[in-house]
């Protein structure tokens, strides 16, 4: 039951390790699916820096006594599936490549909603290490949204000029 800001941010811990698990299955295959080298490699090191997010919501289950349970985030299961639709419905293309961007900063949006709020919660619970660790992954994510959009724009471009 869900009853104070503690129940609140524990929830979202476990919601938000689903999420990254859920992530960790699907950029390898995004990475596989898109032709666009520089996007194969920013699928690729999103990839390793989202292991890294794993274990520091691991850390902080540690520091908390609690457990992943057994969560799943619908959220991002919605999402990886729309990924999946785009890998299902074009061949490699560039404008394939741009609906992988898409659907990519969809999740980093998700993500960069969820980090922010953990962030706030374990502030206001006087967490600060955890909220350090949040925010070390929350950066990243925004990185990562800023990476793809430069890669959007040499993408969509192509995208036009090809039919
Ligand atoms: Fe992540
Ligand atoms: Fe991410």
């Amino acid at each position: 039951m869900l009853k104070s800001l503690t129940d609140l941010y524990e929830e979202q811990l476990r919601d938000m390790y689903s999420a990254e698990k859920q992530l960790t299955e699907a950029l390898p295959k995004l990475a596989e699916g898109a032709s666009n080298a520089d996007l194969k490699q920013a699928f690729r090191s999103h990839l390793q820096q989202t292991r890294a997010q794993m274990e520091r919501i691991e850390q902080i289950f540690k520091m908390r006594d609690m457990g992943p349970g057994r969560k799943k985030c619908k959220g991002m299961k919605g999402l990886v599936e729309e990924g999946a639709e785009v890998l299902e419905e074009s061949n490699k293309s560039a404008a394939r490549d741009a609906a992988l961007i898409l659907a990519a900063q969809k999740a980093e949006h998700y993500e960069i909603a969820t980090y922010g709020a953990l962030r706030a919660y374990a502030e206001m619970l006087g967490e600060t290490e955890q909220a350090r660790l949040l925010q070390t992954s929350l950066n990243e994510e925004s990185e990562t949204n800023e990476l793809l959009n430069q890669l959007a724009r040499t993408i969509n471009s192509k995208a036009q000029s090809s039919r």
